[in-house]
């Protein structure tokens, strides 16, 4: 049984963590970066000239990296409103049509009539972007991301459901999604799905996950429908 006070807990206490170590990472960070640039300055040294560039850049990219954590890690303000879903959804499948076409995965979403649920757009849409991207990172030759909107009149609810058919998961790797770090991928991080399960349980949603190896992935996300103006 998945107790979500503990795993928000959890997050949190993760989340803190590792904002205090990268912002101890930052300053050492900061002060190299000054030594270097003082000592490259009218160098008469060949080798100083060539490569400090290069080091100037690899610590630029470390302070990128810790800046993104850091900023995963703020549990960042939202507001829970009446949201157009069909308007987010549009929006976070364009942002992420280029990124599929690199590598021949398209994005199919058909809507009839729009649907209005309780949540903040930048969460849904951050949660969407982490999924459809897992989806088009688990299809290497191709295929599509099938996004379908069903609201459920009985308990006014909203279920999306975004399928790939991409190398799927085993039981096990299923059970490890959205622990922090866990990653099969040489440039992943391993937060997006936590991520992506606080901002869904934040919006008093929930969210699921179906998988098979070599068949592919069902991710089913449901939240509360808004009825009111
Ligand atoms: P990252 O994408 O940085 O690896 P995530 O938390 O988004 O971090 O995903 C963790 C891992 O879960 C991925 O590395 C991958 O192995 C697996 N995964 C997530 N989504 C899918 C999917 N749609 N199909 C197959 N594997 C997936
Ligand atoms: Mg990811």
């Amino acid at each position: 049984q998945f107790d979500e006070m503990v795993y928000m807990d959890k997050l949190t206490t993760i989340g803190q963590m590792a904002a205090s170590i990268a912002h101890e990472i930052r300053n050492p960070i900061t002060t190299v970066r000054g030594f270097i640039q003082f000592i490259q300055q009218d160098t008469k040294d060949e080798k100083l000239k060539r490569f400090s560039p290069l080091i100037l850049e690899e610590l630029d990219r470390t302070n990128k990296i810790i800046t993104d954590y850091l900023k995963l890690a703020k549990p960042n303000q939202y507001e829970l409103s009446k949201i157009n879903i069909d308007k987010v959804l549009k929006d976070s499948i364009e942002l992420m049509r280029p990124f599929g076409s690199y590598s021949n995965v398209t994005i199919e979403f058909h809507s009839e009539e729009m649907t209005y649920v309780k949540g903040d757009i930048q969460h849904l849409k951050q949660s969407l972007l982490n999924i459809i991207k897992n989806a088009i990172e688990a299809m290497e030759h191709g295929g599509v991301v099938k996004i379908t909107k069903k609201v459920n009149a009985f308990n006014s609810t909203v279920t999306l459901k975004i399928s790939d058919q991409g190398k799927g998961m085993t039981k096990e790797e299923l059970n490890y999604l959205g622990l922090p770090f866990y990653t099969t991928k040489s440039k992943g991080t391993g937060l997006g799905s936590m991520i992506t399960n606080r901002l869904i349980l934040e919006m008093g949603g929930t969210i699921e996950y179906e998988s098979k190896v070599d068949e592919g992935t069902i991710v089913t996300i449901t939240l509360k429908l808004e009825t009111e103006k």
